[in-house]
């Protein structure tokens, strides 16, 4: 139940409702709303009848949350939960930019890309200490060295980190240096791992799994937030199908999608989503056109001399096309919803 309080309630009446919630063994959080406080009680309707609430003091309205997605459903926030990573704010008005390399190399690799990421207004560096690679033959990035280089290139540019957290081992470094943690596709279902960044104070990006469908998704989020982590951000990052032409395929209509299911905000990743330089900006440009509410992109100064991911790293001169095509199409999309009312 989303048990939403007049804008008038007083603490005391505040405190009364949590307290019968209490006594039935509801458990509940005060959330802010757009007009007044409001308390999610997402199992409550097992223990208590709506009316037993909504007829005390204070109370506007109970509204039942129907969905199997108790906190992350559209139904169980007042509006779009916008979560602010070191002063970003992802899933409000502004399309939301995060871009760097696949991985961090060395400090020349990650500050020359840090630089014209910086440089093009992009308040986010991305880039994996710890990758997660098909083959164990294959780069496994610089671990602890690599997050140490985050540290100094968030000093050195003013960014912020995204960078991912592949395992409970080191999870606790990675929370300490990232200002995003990413859980990756391969890791969309490892219970244990969206557990613990449930209990973290940092927000998650949770890339979608590369078969797992919105629901099964929605579920994975389900776990973190249920851990009491209420930031959350969904990364679509393109699924495995039988079309061979990319390395996966851009699953487009599934931004709007979970937007209807959802509050939480959606990126998208045209990088993975396509693994080809020359389709990363038109799928960019097809994702903000959607209403993705932030990219996740993958550029390199030397994509030719990059130990993962090169051939889908975009080039620094592409970059900023795609950063000035996309910034284009996000202010038409946002007039264009503002002048006809309507918007998804
Ligand atoms: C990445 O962002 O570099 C990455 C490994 O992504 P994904 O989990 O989507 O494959
Ligand atoms: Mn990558």
């Amino acid at each position: 139940m989303l048990i939403l309080m007049e804008a008038g309630a007083t603490a005391e009446q505040m405190r009364a409702v949590l307290e019968t919630l209490e006594s039935a063994g509801v458990r509940a959080v005060v959330q802010d709303g757009a007009e007044a406080l409001n308390i999610l009680a997402p199992h409550a309707s097992k223990a208590l009848k709506p009316d037993r609430l909504e007829t005390m003091g204070g109370v506007r309205k109970v509204v039942p949350i129907t969905s199997p997605f108790k906190l992350a459903s559209s139904d169980s926030a007042p509006g779009r939960t916008v979560v602010e990573v070191r002063g970003v704010k992802i899933g409000g008005p502004d399309l939301a930019l995060a871009a760097g390399p696949c991985g961090v190399e060395s400090r020349e690799q990650l500050f020359a890309t840090a630089r014209y990421v910086a440089e093009q207004g992009v308040k986010l560096l991305r880039a994996g200490a710890f990758k997660p690679r098909t083959s164990p033959y294959s780069f496994q990035g610089l671990g602890l060295e690599g997050l140490q280089l985050l540290e100094e290139a968030r000093a050195e540019f003013d960014l912020g980190i995204v960078t991912e957290a592949t395992e409970i081992e080191t999870f606790d470094e990675v929370e300490r240096s990232a200002d995003l943690i990413q859980i990756g596709a391969r890791n969309m279902q490892n219970f244990a791992l969206l557990k613990r960044a449930g209990r973290s104070e940092r927000p998650v990006l949770l890339k979608r799994g590369p078969a797992a469908t919105l629901e099964e998704w929605l579920y994975a989020a389900e776990y973190v937030l249920s851990e009491g982590n209420r930031n959350v951000i969904l990364c679509e990052r393109g699924i495995r199908t039988w079309s061979d032409h990319a390395r996966n395929t851009l699953d487009v209509s599934v931004v709007p999608a979970a937007k209807a299911l959802t509050h939480l905000p959606v990126m998208v990743d045209p990088s993975h989503a396509t693994g080809r330089r020359d389709l990363v900006i038109p799928c960019a440009r097809a994702a903000v056109a959607v209403g993705a509410d932030g990219l996740l992109v993958e550029t390199h100064c030397h994509p030719e001399k990059a130990l993962s991911d090169g051939p889908q790293a975009l080039l620094p001169s592409d970059f900023i096309h795609l950063v000035d095509q996309c910034r284009a199409i996000h202010v038409v999309l946002k007039k264009a919803e503002q002048s006809s009312g309507f918007a998804f």
